[in-house]
């Protein structure tokens, strides 16, 4: 039986295969984060698609005050974690752009860069086409911070 962490883990991971991914190789990448990152994000929309962004408490609590309900944007799963909605296999403020992109949750926010599996280490998903605008320095004080946020969420969602 699968303990709570590797069941937490499992949830959240993306197992991303392009077509040119599948004959080079297979990446897996966990995501979720928080805070500032100085990433010329070009508002691409591609980490948009089928998004599984963890929600904190912060982040439902930021974008409700821009007047939208919890029941419209945020999704339950089965071992109580909150994530984004998707709507025809786009997040539900993706509507050709981010529609909340100043209020974006934490994860978005660090995106590219992600926890990896252990839960201790990161990396930077290569599928998004500005990844190579991080800095190492940006991509290690995200790192920190995704940890912060990992424990914070788990928190959350056994309720303590
Ligand atoms: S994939 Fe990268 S460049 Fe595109 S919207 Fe996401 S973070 Fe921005």
């Amino acid at each position: 039986m699968a303990t709570f962490k590797e069941t937490f883990l499992n949830i959240f991971i993306f197992i991303k295969y392009s077509a040119s991914e599948i004959l080079r190789e297979k990446r897996v990448c966990v995501y979720w984060g928080t805070g500032v990152v100085e990433l010329k994000c070009s508002r691409c929309g591609l980490c948009c698609h089928d998004t599984e962004m963890l929600l904190s408490s912060r982040d439902i609590a930021r974008i409700e005050a821009l007047g939208y309900k919890r029941e419209e944007f945020v999704v339950i799963t089965p071992d109580g974690f909150r994530q984004l909605r998707n709507v025809d296999g786009k997040c539900f403020f993706f509507r050709g752009e981010c529609m909340v992109y100043d209020s974006r949750p934490e994860g978005c926010v660090y995106y590219p860069v992600i926890l990896n599996f252990d839960g201790k280490t990161c990396i930077v998903d290569e599928e998004c086409p500005n990844h190579h605008t991080l800095t190492k320095k940006e991509i290690r004080e995200s790192c920190k911070k995704l940890k912060k946020l990992y424990r914070e969420i788990v928190k959350e969602a056994k309720g303590t």
